[in-house]
């Protein structure tokens, strides 16, 4: 380790979230007029996924199908959550380099989500990042170094760790009722699910709604929310989009129906050495956080493709994402980079930009 310390962290990643969170809420409800007795929205708010999660819910049905939404996306936040050593996937890191787990069919998905975005990003996004996450003083509650920045040598290291083509998924086809199991197939590496966690709950979230008939509802989940249909009346749901460097002002306002958005930001966990800031998106081609971008919020067609894509496009930055994102079908993005400039994809919808 090496350098003067100078490591302040920031007040929290709850905290932070929460505030992307409520100004989300408070614009969907501000600018679309809603009074909760008044337009038939049920709503709940429930700590999970290490940030809030929102539900409104509008129709018939509403009153039964929140709390099933919510008691799935609870089950499945404990299989996936890396920092709850009773998870699948803790389990499946306790055991990197021995035997395979068994995981159960939501961890399977989950991870094969993960798995198809390491390919389609080359690498940019990589569910494996753990070792480096620790490394630069993320893998904790409050971020930051206790001694000095790491040396070449051990991000070199630890970047050997990360792999995602290293995490096997094997499912009996002689034995289809025997569970799947999953493996890292190196001693030392970790999976990390907090770039795509909060998307796939709230998609399972969603599912259960829909489900229980639900036609009309919004999942908001930290950065990423989930939106289907209208509101009572037609009205779209409205979000804002927070200002990466003004939490209390929205960079833009987004109409959502049948879609999702997902926001990553340098604000969201970091400290800072030297007057540097050193945030919680580390590149795993070069094993050092991402310091070229400010924000990338990207809409897509899921919540597990926004949020996967928004990380991995703070990875890749303007020129390799946009070049990503305008060969996939119903995704977009807006990339502020560290410059503030500011970067739309080909079909953006909105371009009116307060930055
Ligand atoms: P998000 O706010 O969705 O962009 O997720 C950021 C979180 O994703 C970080 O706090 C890490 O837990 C994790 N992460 C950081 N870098 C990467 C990466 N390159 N690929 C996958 N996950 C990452
Ligand atoms: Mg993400």
């Amino acid at each position: 380790m090496s350098g003067t310390v100078d490591n302040r962290a920031t007040g929290g990643a709850l905290l932070s979230l929460t505030v992307a969170l409520l100004l989300a809420i408070w614009c969907s409800s501000v600018l679309a007029g809603d009074a909760p007795a008044q337009d038939g929205i049920v709503k709940e708010q429930r700590p999970l996924l290490h940030t809030f999660v929102d539900v409104q819910v509008c129709g018939p049905g509403a009153g039964h199908a929140l709390p099933a939404a919510f008691a799935e996306m609870e089950r499945v936040n404990a299989l996936l959550n890396n920092y709850d050593p009773a998870s699948e996937v803790s389990a499946i890191n306790h055991s990197a380099g021995g035997e395979p787990r068994p995981v159960s069919p939501a961890t399977v998905q989950a991870l094969q989500y993960a798995i198809h975005y390491g390919h389609l990003t080359g690498g940019a996004f990589d569910v494996t990042i753990g070792p480096l996450l620790r490394l630069w003083g993320f893998a904790c509650e409050q971020p930051g170094l206790t001694g000095g920045l790491p040396g070449e040598r051990e991000v070199q290291q630890a970047r050997k760790l990360v792999d995602f083509r290293c995490l096997e998924i094997v499912c009996g086809h002689e034995s289809p009722e025997k569970p799947c199991t999953a493996r890292l197939t190196r001693p030392g590496m970790r999976i990390d699910v907090g770039a795509f966690s909060k998307g796939y709950v709230a998609d399972c979230g969603m599912k259960v709604l829909q489900a229980n008939g639900v036609r009309s509802a919004l999942i908001a989940a930290g950065g990423t929310i989930v939106a289907c249909g209208e509101k009572p009346g037609g009205q779209p749901w409205r979000i804002g989009v927070r200002h990466p460097r003004n939490d209390s002002s929205f960079l833009t306002v987004l109409t959502l129906k049948d879609t999702t958005v997902s926001t990553s930001g340098d604000y969201e966990r970091f400290y800072t050495r030297k007057g540097k800031r050193y945030a919680h998106i580390i590149d795993p081609r070069r094993g050092r956080p991402v310091a070229a971008q400010q924000s990338v919020t990207v809409l897509a067609p899921t919540g597990v493709a926004s949020d996967a894509l928004s990380t991995a496009l703070f990875v890749l930055g303007p020129q390799e994402g946009m070049q990503l994102v305008n060969t996939l079908p119903r995704v977009e993005a807006l990339i502020v980079t560290a410059a503030g400039e500011i970067v739309f994809s080909k079909n953006w919808p909105q371009r009116t930009v307060i930055y």
